[in-house]
């Protein structure tokens, strides 16, 4: 059996187990003490051993493939071009993921009518969490500074240390850059000592597959036992909603530009990339997942390392989709919650403030959820409905970064067809 029908394999075990456990004990969340133990003791450490051999190389990896990216590049004139170009794919495919998401709100409006009851219970049950994320929401400021902080680190070790990603970024682009000028003695000796941090990374993503098809279960499993359905019921209709959502945007706007950009057939296309998808699924994390991503674009795609090391760490960080898409739903569904009309100006302000925040989004589970309370915040919805959304949270990350991860598999796609160097698919 090949290793990525393995793993789906195990995604839906884990599934069926954890629902089938979640009905037999009739848990909801994390309150049913032998659960509680199960997971903590059994399928949270084999969990975490894939999720930290994954985490554990981001950093390595995104430096190593950037600097290296950018010095193959050679001159500036082409990092400037390839690098604006990836820039515009993520803005027009994030603008365009928001509006999908709302024009499914508005059309099917999802939280007109909502249960008044059932609005309070949740907002009760999730009030805890709820201040959390609001706190979290009271630290960002965006002023000019804020941008000089989230991009220029005081001190690299810290940025690495700490994984802050664009300062990484940053540092990663001036090495490379800075690199092109280096004595070719230098130059050869740097360029061998990023390659073999490249060489270890994939070797260390090697065995995190390896461990993928048990991982994974457990991944899932402890989700599933602990919200079973039940969650679900109440939000129904959003959480279809946000599910076709994704789906329209996969399975049309990224074909339609694997098709026409890209050249390459989608079908042959989401087949070749099974175990990002997967990856980006059971982890619910851009940053865990990028060393997949990277891996399979280079060997499945045949996309060139300058191309894929250069697009996929950029858009691990800021092209965020499925983030964007979900962002805009959920406030539009909140606002209609709380009988909050929005103007147009005020739902075109919606738009902006869901890309710009999808940009400032960590690639981590949950990272945009204090970001989504600035966007509530702006068009006046009251930031504890939040709380109304909490639960199903997790499920709906899970969709979401698996979007967020194929547009920037199909923005490689697409700059490398530009670029002259077509992506290749065995069939
Ligand atoms: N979990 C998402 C990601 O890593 C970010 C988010 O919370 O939207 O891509």
């Amino acid at each position: 059996m090949k290793l990525h029908t393995k793993i789906l394999l195990g995604l839906v075990l884990g599934l069926i187990a954890g629902i089938i456990v979640n009905q037999i004990l009739g848990v909801s969340g994390n309150s049913h003490a032998g659960l509680e133990f199960f997971i903590a003791n059994v399928t949270d450490p084999i969990g975490q051993i894939f999720l930290r051999l994954l985490f554990m190389i981001v950093v390595p990896l995104v430096f190593a493939s950037l600097a290296l990216g950018v010095a193959k590049l050679g001159d500036l004139r082409s990092v400037g071009r390839i690098g604006m170009r990836t820039l515009g794919f993520f803005i027009v495919l994030t603008t365009l993921a928001v509006i999908i998401g709302m024009a499914l709100i508005v059309g099917f409006e999802p939280g007109k009518n909502f249960d008044a009851g059932m609005q309070n219970q949740l907002m009760s049950i999730y009030g805890d969490n709820t201040s959390k994320v609001i706190e979290k929401s009271k630290e960002i400021q965006i002023t000019l500074m804020t941008f000089v902080d989230m991009t220029l680190p005081r001190n690299i070790l810290k940025a690495f240390v700490d994984m802050q990603m664009l300062p990484v970024i940053i540092v990663a682009l001036l090495f490379g850059i800075m690199m092109t000028k280096f004595d070719p003695i230098i130059l050869g000796s740097s360029q061998r000592g990023l390659t073999a941090l490249n060489e270890f990374s994939i070797r260390i993503v090697d065995m995190a597959m390896k461990i993928a098809p048990y991982a994974v279960p457990c991944l899932v499993f402890g989700i599933a036992a602990r919200f079973g359905f039940a969650i679900l019921k109440p939000l129904g209709l959003y959480v279809a909603l946000v599910f076709s959502g994704y789906l329209i945007h996969t399975f049309v706007v990224y074909s339609i530009l694997l098709r026409t950009l890209a050249s390459v057939n989608p079908w042959a296309f989401f087949k070749a990339v099974k175990s990002v998808l997967i990856t980006a699924f059971s982890t619910s994390s851009s940053n865990a997942t990028l060393p997949t991503t990277i891996r399979v674009t280079e060997e499945n795609l045949k996309i060139s390392p300058n191309i894929a090391g250069f697009v996929l760490p950029l858009g691990a960080t800021v092209n965020m989709n499925g983030t964007a898409l979900y962002e805009g739903m959920t406030v539009l569904f909140l606002a209609e919650v709380f009988g909050v009309e929005l103007t147009i100006a005020q739902q075109a302000l919606v738009v902006v403030m869901a890309v710009l925040t999808a940009i400032g989004t960590a690639g981590i589970p949950g990272g945009s959820l204090p970001l989504i309370v600035l966007v509530m915040q702006s068009v006046g919805v009251p930031p504890e409905g939040i709380g109304i959304i909490l639960g199903v949270d997790r499920v709906l990350d899970m969709g979401r970064t698996t979007v967020n991860v194929t547009g920037d598999v199909v923005t490689a796609a697409c700059i490398a067809k530009l670029e002259g160097q077509a992506a290749k698919i065995d069939t």
